[in-house]
């Protein structure tokens, strides 16, 4: 007899309005210091799942390490606290091994950008199917408040007690230059905003990438909800159209008095999965039978656990 998976129905069969935010709540309530704008992108998720339909037993969420990589264990899915940096890795193989799954990749700027920045390029390369939602407060949180990647030019922190001196990252610029096919900005302050983005990443099949701005109130007191609150401006008040490339890049630049957010650029592009012959017939691999007995089976899940 040979051992597979029994296949499931459809993904995302549920209706939406079926679930509710509080069906995606974790077991565990977040740690996270009070006001800290990873609420309120732990809450746009979560809605956003339920206003969608999502089966959360149909869900994997994926996280590197940091403050904001905590998220798997707030949020009511599956779920993969990975290492640092390396969660768009994980995530590619969970996304290849069953590509019916609607996989989220969550963490900060310093996992992604920095320490998984290679990652990062590359997923964007290979429009991979994820959902990718940077909580970016520009700092290193969990360790107490470094510089990080998109840490601003003077910015004076625990590692840079005379000043930063290097030049940020742009994940904006960054994601459209490596070929991501939606590339979006959002912030935790403006959760109305923030889930119609989040709606449209998943809806969208291809490499999906939000920057989030995400104020860790307690290290940074530069970039703070009130600075942005001054400064984000949505891209749509502005009838920017996503299809525009050269106009994307150019507001994506922009940073001073008026910080631009909302969707810059859609493109549409084959994902990764949909490229790949193997997967092009007969369904996810996770459902294929795997050609062992049942003994091989067991004996080789015992050797592995
Ligand atoms: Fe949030 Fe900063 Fe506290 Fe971490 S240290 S939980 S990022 S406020």
């Amino acid at each position: 007899m040979s051992v597979g998976v029994e296949t499931p129905p459809p993904v995302n069969q549920r209706p939406e309005g079926r679930y509710h935010a509080k069906d995606f709540k974790g077991r565990v309530d977040p740690d996270w210091c009070p006001g800290c704008g990873d609420f309120g992108v732990l809450r746009s998720v979560q809605q956003t799942a339920a206003e969608l339909g999502l089966d959360p037993h149909r869900m994997v969420v994926v996280s590197g390490i940091g403050c904001s990589s905590n998220f798997p264990g707030y949020f009511n899915a599956y779920g993969m606290h990975t290492l640092h940096g390396r969660a768009l890795a994980v995530a590619t193989g969970v996304k290849m091994a069953n590509h019916e799954l609607t996989v989220i990749v969550t963490g900060g700027d310093g996992d992604g950008y920095g320490i998984g920045g290679n990652h990062f390029a590359h997923m964007a390369r290979r429009n991979v199917d994820l959902n990718y939602f940077v909580m970016n407060n520009q700092i290193y949180g969990l360790t107490t408040g470094q510089v990080s990647p998109t840490s601003r030019v003077g910015m004076r922190t625990k590692s840079t007690p005379f000043g930063n001196v290097e030049r940020p990252v742009n994940p904006i610029t960054a994601a459209i230059m490596n070929g991501a096919t939606f590339v979006a900005r959002g912030f935790s302050g403006d959760q109305k905003h923030l889930r119609s983005l989040m709606a449209q990443a998943i809806r969208h099949t291809g490499f999906s990438f939000i920057d989030i701005f995400s104020p860790c109130v307690t290290f940074n007191h530069d970039n703070d909800f009130p600075f942005f609150k001054q400064r984000v401006r949505r891209l749509e008040d502005d009838g920017h159209d996503p299809t525009d490339w050269k106009t994307a890049c150019e507001k994506a630049m922009l940073w001073g008095d008026e910080i631009y957010t909302g969707l810059f650029l859609e493109v549409k592009a084959p994902a990764l999965h949909e490229l790949e012959p193997i997967l092009a017939e007969g369904g996810p691999v996770a459902r294929r039978p795997l050609g062992l007995t049942e003994d091989q089976a067991r004996a080789l899940i015992e050797a592995m656990v």
